[in-house]
């Protein structure tokens, strides 16, 4: 057995509406080339200036993480030659990032463990190259775009732990509001750095993975990388120190360039840009960007509402929804259900039938607080059906209506006779003229029950139970329709 060493280095592309050194819009999807200036084309002569509100997301990320920000800091050159990056230098942060030392714990799925943040730094993104058959085309609508890197020490040991790591962090980055985190579109994207040693030996020589769009392909390319190299030193071999991609077709990881010394970029302070210093001001802008965070809100669900470690999962996935929640659970309690009853019924519908509703919309989960469907509609919505005011099958007819409607619950039900019906000498009426026009079921049902037959005589039960149901618009009560169907068969 060998011990392995993970590091991430992830990118997030920051939500700011302009890039990080000019004014270009930063918009994914634009036309190629619409969003570019002399500046992020890199003409000489060009003045870059900070996007002060990049460096504020920059810094609420890395306050998030744990991390220290420096009483200064500022940016540095990072000289190379490619064709996505005009200037033939892209402006980075070096010697002194805008944050150091965090510390993370990842938590879920059985995994529990504490990453340290080596730092965060602002940078800014390079254009974009595609290759069209014998030609390259260049889109440079991403140059110049606010790119936060985020590099943790090499603490993690599995492919498990690093994607649980990718996935808290892109909630954490979505919940502080700086970072759409849509990897397909690349605003995240991860390099997976991992070596493996004989235990005790320390860290081995390492292979980075780059550009991993996916959360899966980290624990898939990790998981593949180790069992690579565990091959190679059982053979007596030696691991290789290079990148590599991740080949999502073939499921391996193969050679891309091989980084046998570290290549000089030979780094030094940008000349055009001041040094930074946050005054008291922007370091309480950078604190009041500091929400509950993910983890933190799934542990409280937990504690505060009863919720099981499934559930109180799925709620925080985003924001919105969460807040939209624990909105209807007030609203419920208001109303005078009891919190644990308030707390689990919400969480079942919402998670149930109202995800199922967006889902078949396309709609996002997120933007539940923009639907008819109000918190305090569904809060009406989980206590009339909790005081058995109408039945959990018309409930969700209910739900479907106030969607496409735009009206309240009590509105709905009132309109469509919907409010359910639990008096037993009305719903007797229905019992016996389903008995009557279902005779041979009913003596089926009787001579099961008088032979023992227990499951048959239920089975034929409730057959008969949804005919009286059904006879009254599904608005009986089932507790009562069993009651009285029981008297009788
Ligand atoms: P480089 O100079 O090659 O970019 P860094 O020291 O900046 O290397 O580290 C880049 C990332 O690689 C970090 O996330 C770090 O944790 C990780 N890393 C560094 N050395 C190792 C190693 N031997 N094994 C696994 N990960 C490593
Ligand atoms: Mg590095
Ligand atoms: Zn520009």
């Amino acid at each position: 057995m060998y011990q392995s060493f993970i590091g991430l280095e992830v990118h997030i592309h920051l939500l700011t509406k302009t890039k990080v050194f000019c004014g270009c819009k930063q918009n994914f999807g634009d036309g190629p080339n619409t969003n570019v200036c002399p500046v992020c084309l890199g003409y000489p002569g060009v003045l870059p200036a900070l996007n002060v509100e990049a460096m504020r997301m920059g810094c609420t990320v890395a306050r998030a993480l744990g991390c220290t920000i420096p009483p200064k800091t500022w940016f540095d050159r990072k000289q190379y030659f490619y064709p996505d990056m005009t200037k033939n230098y892209q402006i980075s942060q070096f010697h002194q990032p805008l944050g150091q030392d965090g510390l993370v714990t990842i938590e879920g799925r059985g995994i529990q463990k504490t990453v340290r943040i080596k730092e965060c730094h602002l940078e800014e993104d390079a254009g974009k190259m595609i290759h069209a058959g014998t030609a390259s085309l260049l889109d440079y609508n991403r140059a110049g775009y606010a790119l936060l890197e985020i590099v943790t020490e090499p603490d993690m040991e599995s492919g498990e732990e690093a994607e649980l790591f990718i996935r808290q962090l892109r909630r954490t980055v979505r919940y502080l509001g700086v970072c759409d985190g849509n990897m397909e579109e690349g605003s995240l994207r991860a390099d997976a750095n991992v070596s493996i040693n004989t235990p005790g030996a320390g860290l081995g020589r390492k292979v980075e993975i780059k550009n991993l769009n996916s959360s899966r392909f980290v624990k898939l390319g990790l998981n593949y990388e180790i069992k690579r190299q565990a091959g190679l030193l059982d053979e007596g071999k030696m691991v290789v120190q290079e990148t590599r991609l991740w080949n999502e077709n073939r499921d391996q990881t193969e050679p891309m360039r091989t980084k046998e010394n570290a290549q000089d970029y030979r780094y030094f302070p940008e000349p055009d840009l001041p040094v930074f210093v946050p005054d008291a001001a922007f370091l309480r802008r950078v604190e009041e960007g500091v929400c509950e965070l993910p983890l933190a809100r799934v542990k409280r669900f937990i504690a505060e509402y009863g919720l099981g470690e499934e559930n109180a999962d799925a709620l925080c996935d985003e924001k919105a929804f969460a807040d939209y929640y624990e909105d209807a659970v007030v609203k419920a309690l208001a109303e005078g259900l009891a919190k644990p009853e308030a707390a689990a019924k919400v969480a079942n519908l919402l998670l149930g039938d109202v995800k199922h509703i967006l889902a078949k919309a396309g709609a996002d989960p997120a933007t539940i607080g923009d639907t008819k469907l109000t918190p305090a509609r569904l809060a009406s919505l989980v206590v009339m059906t909790a005081q058995g005011a109408v039945s959990a099958k018309n409930a969700k007819q209910v739900l479907a209506a106030v969607f496409d409607e735009d009206k309240d619950p009590p509105a709905i039900i009132k309109e469509r006779g919907w409010e359910q019906m639990t008096d037993p000498a009305q719903i007797g009426e229905a019992v016996d003229g389903v008995l009557a026009a279902e005779a041979a079921t009913l003596a089926d049902a009787r001579s099961a029950k008088a032979a023992g037959n227990e499951k048959r005589a239920k089975t034929l039960t409730a057959y008969l139970a949804g005919k009286v149901i059904a006879a009254t618009g599904g608005r009986a009560d089932p507790g009562v329709v069993g009651r009285l169907l029981g008297e009788r068969v």
